[in-house]
């Protein structure tokens, strides 16, 4: 008889966990009618290319907000219009529409590819992308990028979704002389859009700028993956990210013991978390303000300034996960203990991030 018992309670949890959850998930598309024959573009400001026109009988459902465009989709198609255009179906209004801003990656396409107004081929064609065209990506939709570019011939800018596989990410590389940016391609297997690296990445970049920059509308970062191959460096050990900005301050990510003397000419500081047994290895730093045997604290200390010690002209912070307690930056660089097994960053990030303090 106990045993019925339990399994009831066990039922009944899992039914109310299932409408729990159903009930957290219902934040979806909101329907709305054009207040007047609205112009719908590829893009949140008329800078965009027209797509076409909606009338005030049709319904349209609003997919999220960004500056102060609304984004549609209607039938087969997408696309954006004014916020003020818009009439809310029901009472309940814009209230559910999430507000999203994109950063822009920097992208190339490597095969000519079809681009659509939703993540797949069953929404409408919105145009083509060719060979070698640079382009922003903005984010990635299960097996589907989606990108900005630029029509070759009007010269407006366009958004739609592209297969990933069709997608290259580049890395930024600020030359220090001119200040001027230049793109520099770095091969891939397909893997710079696996999600999990890039939300690592996303939230790393927030934690070792302390998020101060992120607020700012121009701010603009890159960055390079754990595990991405390329022909002249190898497998990448750690996660390189970077605000294209000399001097500007990084935070410590984790609460833990500087235990090297930090610099050489890789500009490197380990700090070793004996919570997690571990030990972070930062690369390139300039300015180090912190020595041997220095508690830090996650998101509190300033540990250095971004540079490019080691890596001349690519200014850009490179951290890194080793097991184990790594005392001698000379011992990492001779090679003993290079490749031996770093650490994938991304579970040590995402803990990390919950413990982090943003100012
Ligand atoms: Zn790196």
């Amino acid at each position: 008889m106990k045993k019925y018992k339990i399994i009831l309670i066990c039922l009944v949890l899992v039914l109310l966990s299932t409408c729990l959850y159903a009930y957290a998930g219902i934040v979806g598309p909101v329907a709305a009618h054009p207040k007047y024959s609205v112009t719908v573009y590829a893009g949140p400001s008329t800078s965009y290319s027209s797509l076409y026109s909606v009338n005030t009988y049709n319904t349209v459902y609003v997919l999220e907000k960004e500056g102060s465009y609304y984004y549609i989709e209607y039938g087969n198609k997408r696309g954006y219009v004014p916020s003020g255009s818009l009439e809310p179906a029901s009472s309940s209004g814009f209230s559910d529409v999430p507000y999203v801003s994109y950063n822009y990656k920097s992208a190339k396409i490597i095969e000519g590819v079809s681009a659509y107004y939703g993540g797949s081929s069953n929404y409408d064609e919105i145009g083509s992308v060719d060979t070698n065209e640079k382009v922003s990506l903005l984010k990635n939709d299960n097996d589907y990028a989606y990108i900005e570019y630029t029509v070759s011939s009007t010269r407006k800018k366009k958004r739609g979704y592209v297969p990933c596989d069709n997608v290259i990410k580049t890395n930024i590389i600020v030359n220090n002389q001119n200040n001027e940016a230049y793109h520099c391609t770095i091969k891939t297997n397909g893997n710079y859009l696996d999600s999990r690296y890039i939300n690592a990445a996303e939230k790393l970049t927030k934690m070792v700028f302390n998020d101060k920059y992120l607020n700012n509308a121009n701010y603009n970062y890159d960055y390079y993956l754990f595990g991405e191959y390329d022909s002249t460096y190898g497998y990448h050990e750690g996660i390189d990210v970077n605000d294209r900005k000399y001097g500007t301050e990084i935070y410590s990510l984790v609460t833990g013991d500087v235990v090297n003397n930090p610099g050489g000419s890789y500009g490197m500081i380990f700090i070793y978390d004996d919570s997690d047994n571990v030990t972070y290895i930062y690369e390139h730093c300039i300015n180090i303000k912190v020595k041997k045997d220095d508690k830090v604290y996650a998101g509190k200390t300033i540990i250095a300034e971004e540079g490019d010690k080691g890596a001349p002209g690519n200014c850009h912070v490179h951290v890194q996960v080793v097991p184990g307690k790594r005392t001698y930056w000379e011992n990492w660089m001779t090679g003993l203990d290079k490749h031996l097994k770093s650490l994938d960053p991304t579970y040590y990030i995402e803990k990390n991030y919950n413990n982090y303090s943003f100012k």
